[in-house]
C-alpha cells in the first residue's frame, strides 16, 4: 500500500469554503485506534450541505468530508477489531469535525465502528449509508410505538430521496401498506418498484395547517419537517406515530398540540449521529434481515471521488433519486 492516498479536503478562506482533491499521508489522519482502507462512501443530504457549504456542517478546517464509510481494517489497537475485518461507520461527527469518508483511508476510535453483517458487502453498506441506516431507525421507532402492518397506511415523505427510498423498501418488505409522498410524481414506477402501494403529490402536505384534518395515517416517516410534518401530524389516526428525522423542507414546525391531546398522536425524533452502539448493532442486523438487497441495488448508483462536488450540488437541489455510492 502506498504511503499517500487520495482525499477531498475542505478548507476555509476569507472568501468562504474551498474544496481540493489532494494526497494525504496517514500521519495527517486524526486520532483513533483503528485505521480503515475505505472502499466506499456515499453522498447523503448532510454531505451535500457540507461539500457545497450551503449548511453549517463542517466545524473544523481543513477537513475531509463524508459522514460515512465502509471498508477493511488495516491497523487496530482496539480489542474488538483486527486487520481484515469489514466495518461500517455512520455519524459520530465524522465528516463534520473528524476526517471522514471521502478519502482512501480513515482513522477513528474503534467504538465508533460497527462490524459489517456477513450478507452485506461494503458497497451495499454504503448503498444503505447513513440515509438507509436512519430509515431503519425510523421503522424501528414506529414498531416501538406499536405501529404494525395491521394498523393501517404508513406514509413516507421525501419518497424518491435516500431515506425515503430505503424506508419504503423496508416497510413494504415487512408487509406495511406504504404510501409514497413525492414532489417527483414522474417517479411513480420507481416508487412502486420499491414497494409503495400508491404515490401522492407532496403538495398534499403543503397547504395551510389545520389543527386536525381527516385522519388517514397509522404511521409516518418524515424527512421534510416544517409544513409537511405539521400537516402530517394533523392527519394522524388516533394513536398514530410519526418518526421525524429530517429538515429537507425546513427546520420549523408550524403545528398545534391538537393531534397530541385529541388523537394521542406521537411524534418520535430520530437521530442517527450519536445513536448508542447497541441500537446501531440492532439496526444493522435488521437491515441485513429486512432489506431486500436486489431492491437496494436497484435504488443506488455509483460515482467516483471526482464526481462528489456535482453530486453534492444535486442532492441539495433535490435532484438525486435513491442513493449514491462513492467508489474509492
Ligand atoms: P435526499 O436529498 O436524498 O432526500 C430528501 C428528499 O426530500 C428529496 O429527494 C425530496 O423528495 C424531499 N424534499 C426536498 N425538498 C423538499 C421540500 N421543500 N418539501 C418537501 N420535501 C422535500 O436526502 P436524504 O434522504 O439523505 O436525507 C433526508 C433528510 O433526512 C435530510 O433533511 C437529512 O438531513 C435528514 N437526515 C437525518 C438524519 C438524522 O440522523 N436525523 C440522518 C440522515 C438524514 P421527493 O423529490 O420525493 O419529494
Amino acid at each position: 500500500m502506498s504511503d499517500t492516498f487520495r482525499a477531498i479536503l475542505i478548507d476555509k478562506s476569507e472568501d468562504g469554503q474551498t474544496l481540493s482533491f489532494t494526497e494525504l499521508t496517514e500521519d495527517q489522519l486524526m486520532d483513533g485506534s483503528v485505521t480503515v482502507a475505505v472502499e466506499h462512501s456515499t453522498v447523503n443530504y448532510k454531505d451535500g450541505l457540507a461539500v457545497t457549504g450551503k449548511g453549517p456542517i463542517i466545524r473544523k478546517y481543513p477537513l475531509v468530508p463524508g459522514i460515512d464509510f465502509a471498508g477493511t481494517v488495516t491497523k487496530s489497537d482496539h480489542a474488538d477489531y483486527r486487520e481484515g475485518d469489514r466495518v461500517v461507520l455512520n455519524g459520530w461527527g465524522v465528516g463534520e469535525k473528524h476526517h471522514g469518508g471521502y478519502a482512501e483511508r480513515a482513522r477513528v476510535p474503534g467504538e465508533w465502528l460497527v462490524p459489517l453483517p456477513d450478507r452485506i458487502s461494503t458497497a451495499q453498506a454504503m448503498a444503505i449509508g447513513t440515509a438507509g441506516y436512519t430509515a431503519m431507525l425510523c421503522v424501528m421507532a414506529l414498531e416501538e410505538q406499536g405501529v404494525s402492518p395491521a394498523s393501517g397506511e404508513v406514509v413516507v415523505t421525501g419518497a424518491a430521496g435516500g431515506v425515503g427510498s430505503v424506508a419504503i423498501s423496508i416497510l413494504a418488505r415487512l408487509g406495511y401498506t406504504v404510501v409514497a409522498s413525492t414532489g417527483r410524481t414522474e417517479e411513480e414506477d420507481y416508487l412502486k418498484s420499491l414497494g409503495a402501494s400508491s404515490v401522492i403529490d407532496r403538495d398534499e402536505f403543503s397547504g395551510p395547517v389545520k389543527p386536525l384534518a381527516k385522519a388517514r395515517w397509522a404511521g409516518a416517516v418524515d424527512v421534510a419537517g416544517s409544513t409537511t410534518l405539521a400537516n402530517l401530524l394533523s392527519q394522524m389516526e388516533y394513536g398514530g406515530a410519526v418518526a421525524a428525522c429530517g429538515l429537507a423542507q425546513g427546520m420549523d414546525l408550524p403545528a398545534s398540540v391538537a393531534p397530541f391531546i385529541l388523537r394521542g398522536a406521537r411524534l418520535i425524533g430520530v437521530d442517527s449521529v450519536y445513536r448508542p452502539r447497541p441500537q446501531r448493532l440492532e439496526a444493522w442486523k435488521r437491515l441485513e434481515r429486512d432489506l431486500d438487497l436486489d431492491t437496494l441495488d436497484s435504488l443506488s448508483s455509483h460515482i467516483a471521488l471526482e464526481d462528489v462536488p456535482d453530486a453534492a450540488a444535486d442532492i441539495v437541489a433535490g435532484k438525486v433519486r435513491g442513493r449514491i455510492v462513492v467508489d474509492l
